[in-house]
């Protein structure tokens, strides 16, 4: 049965201001870094995989100068080794890893999949690929650049064939950002990743600081605006803590 779990794969205190460009002064607060797990009959899948665990001791060592913007809040325990193995379950478990981006808290634990598929856009892949682009906009080889078996889609991507599980392009975030579009039973949930980090962000069409295109992000974050108030799609937003405390955690499914 196909259900969905939202894993907490640690938390990380930021300025708010960089979250909302549009506030005076901004405060310290804390944000989820979420990953989740999917259960098709075909296949688990997991989506993001959270910052890598030697972050949680050595954030600097790890992670370099960004690691400058923010405190890790992070335990032993979450991040995404061990949230799967409360499942009982191993990477070689795991059909499918999606990465909604190349940012540093989404793909940190891939290295850990090695016989998975890993989904990831084609712009991504190729602004990975290109030295310059990949530092521009934030991305470090130390987080996707294994030997993984890598799948680039362009575009809409229907996983298993069924509609139950579909990428779609959000891309502005990061030149190839993706969603993924649930569909479970009847309802339609809708995992943002960075494309709308928050409600608010979404509410008052509100871009967050981090982004390679804007008119681009606009468009996304429009687009899935449509989703949630024109097709009543739930969306779960990428990193927003007042949704994340009302929202159920693993070992409880979210839908
Ligand atoms: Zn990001």
């Amino acid at each position: 049965m196909l259900q969905v779990f939202s894993m907490p794969c640690g938390f990380l205190e930021f300025n708010s201001k960089l979250f909302f460009p549009n506030l005076e002064k901004g405060e310290l607060f804390t944000i989820p870094v979420p990953s989740y797990l999917l259960t098709h009959p075909k296949g688990n899948v997991v989506f993001d995989t959270g910052v890598h665990c030697q972050a949680i001791d050595d954030p600097v060592g790890r992670l370099g100068e960004i690691a400058k913007l923010f405190v890790s809040r992070t335990k032993p325990g979450e991040e995404i080794m061990t949230q799967l193995k409360n499942f009982k379950l191993t990477p070689n478990d795991i059909s499918y890893v999606i990465n909604s981006h190349f940012h540093f808290d989404h793909c940190g634990g891939n290295e850990f999949f090695p016989s998975s598929t890993i989904l990831v856009q084609k712009n991504e892949m190729g602004a990975a690929r290109d030295p310059e682009l990949r530092k521009k906009v934030g991305f470090d080889p130390k987080d996707f650049d294994h030997k993984l078996n890598y799948r680039e889609v362009d575009g809409e991507y229907d996983i298993f064939g069924d509609g139950a599980l579909v990428l779609f392009p959000t891309h502005g975030h990061t030149p190839g950002h993706q969603s993924l579009r649930v569909r479970v039973g009847k309802e339609t949930v809708v995992l943002t990743g960075d494309a709308c980090y928050t409600k608010i962000n979404m509410d008052q069409d509100l871009l967050p600081s981090v982004f390679s295109d804007k008119d681009e992000m606009y468009r996304s974050l429009g687009k899935l605006r449509d989703l949630r108030d024109k097709q009543g799609a739930t969306i779960i937003y990428g990193h927003d803590p007042q949704q994340w405390k009302e929202i159920p955690h693993a070992p409880e499914p979210l839908a």
